[in-house]
């Protein structure tokens, strides 16, 4: 453990001693990334934090700023990439964060919410909006960064404000939709990764619960026969490239069942990269950049990753 870490170990134990139950500070040493991920790839992290509460997430943010430690925000880990070596850092995780429910046609969840139970809230409350999201394995919070989108729907849609801790500044914000600046799988979180989104209002409309509950099985019904859940992944690898089906390119070009070590293009879904069983981050990263090279040669197209690094 380094000293920094072993400081920190001190502060969280101290902060802790003088809490209420409910909104201690957990904290893990060494755990592998591969324990956080659905990849299921990556080394040792040097820790990983649970606050419980969104002050005990700013406290906690503050200090690892203060004591320039280097950090990351993980929601839960559906699209991320660590490295076989691990991550000399700490990684901070949403998890804790779990507080979600609707006001009228509010939905309102905290980060480490997942977003398939914010869908799951917003259909028992009889709010429509949502559906889009049912089956996508990421958490609330990454869902707004990633703008997560799927079936015609997309965070962007439905998202009124969200409420950030700026690591930079010490304040907290709140964000409007606009202010959000979200893309294709972009948002103001996306590009400044200062910013931390600790909860987010979503402006959703009474409909029929039976329809949403039926438009969403539908969605789920549809992930199940195309992707490749029976296998550690990612998700899409690539973006979408203006006017193709990226997964259509890739299985055009021939690339369906490549492998590299443990790491495959499905043969169910050309867009993901399964893990086969013991892939390593490398094989991963020599699969896409594979891919990357023939899809450019064969169509002159350069197709961009998604799916992000973490070094
Ligand atoms: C089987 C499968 C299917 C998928 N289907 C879809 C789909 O249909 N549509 C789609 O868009 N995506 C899909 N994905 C990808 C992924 O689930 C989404 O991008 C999801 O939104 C990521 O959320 P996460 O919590 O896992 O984020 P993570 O992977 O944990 O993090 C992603 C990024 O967000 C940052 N981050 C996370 N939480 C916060 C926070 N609170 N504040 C600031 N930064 C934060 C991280 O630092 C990282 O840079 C799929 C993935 C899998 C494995």
């Amino acid at each position: 453990m380094t000293e920094q870490i072993s400081a920190l170990v001190t502060f969280i134990e101290d902060y802790n001693k003088n809490k209420i139950v409910d909104d201690i500070i957990k904290y893990k040493i060494d755990l592998k990334a591969s324990e956080l991920t659905t990849f299921k790839i990556g080394g040792k992290i040097d820790a990983v934090i649970y606050p419980s509460s969104k002050k005990s997430m700013c406290d906690v943010l503050s200090y690892l700023e203060e004591n320039k430690i280097k950090h990351l925000m993980l929601g839960r880990g559906s699209n991320v990439l660590f490295e076989d070596n691990g991550y000399s850092g700490v990684v901070v995780s949403a998890y804790g964060l779990s507080e979600i429910k609707t006001e009228g046609e509010y939905l309102i969840a905290e980060c480490g919410v997942p977003i398939t139970l914010c869908a799951a809230a917003a259909q028992k409350a009889s709010l429509e909006g949502m559906e889009f999201a049912y089956g996508i394995p990421g958490s609330c919070g990454g869902a707004v960064v990633m703008n997560a989108g799927a079936y015609g729907g997309s965070m962007s849609d439905v998202i009124e404000s969200t409420l950030c801790y700026d690591c930079e500044s010490g304040k907290l914000i709140e964000i409007s939709a606009d202010e959000h600046k979200f893309g294709y799988r972009e948002s103001i979180y996306h590009s400044n990764p200062k910013l931390v989104m600790l909860e987010a209002k979503m402006k959703l409309k009474f409909g029929d619960s039976d329809a949403i509950y039926a438009k969403m099985n539908e969605y789920m019904q549809r992930r199940t026969q195309k992707q490749p859940l029976e296998y550690p992944s990612a998700g899409s690898v690539f973006k979408r490239y203006p006017g193709y089906y990226t997964a259509e390119l890739i299985d055009n070009a021939g690339l369906k069942g490549m492998r590299i070590g443990g790491a495959e293009v499905s043969e169910k879904h050309a867009g993901f990269i399964i893990n086969k069983g013991g892939a390593t981050a490398e094989d991963v990263k020599q699969l896409i950049k594979l891919i990357q090279d023939r899809i450019k040669r064969m169509y002159d197209i350069e197709i961009e990753r998604e799916v992000i690094y973490i070094e």
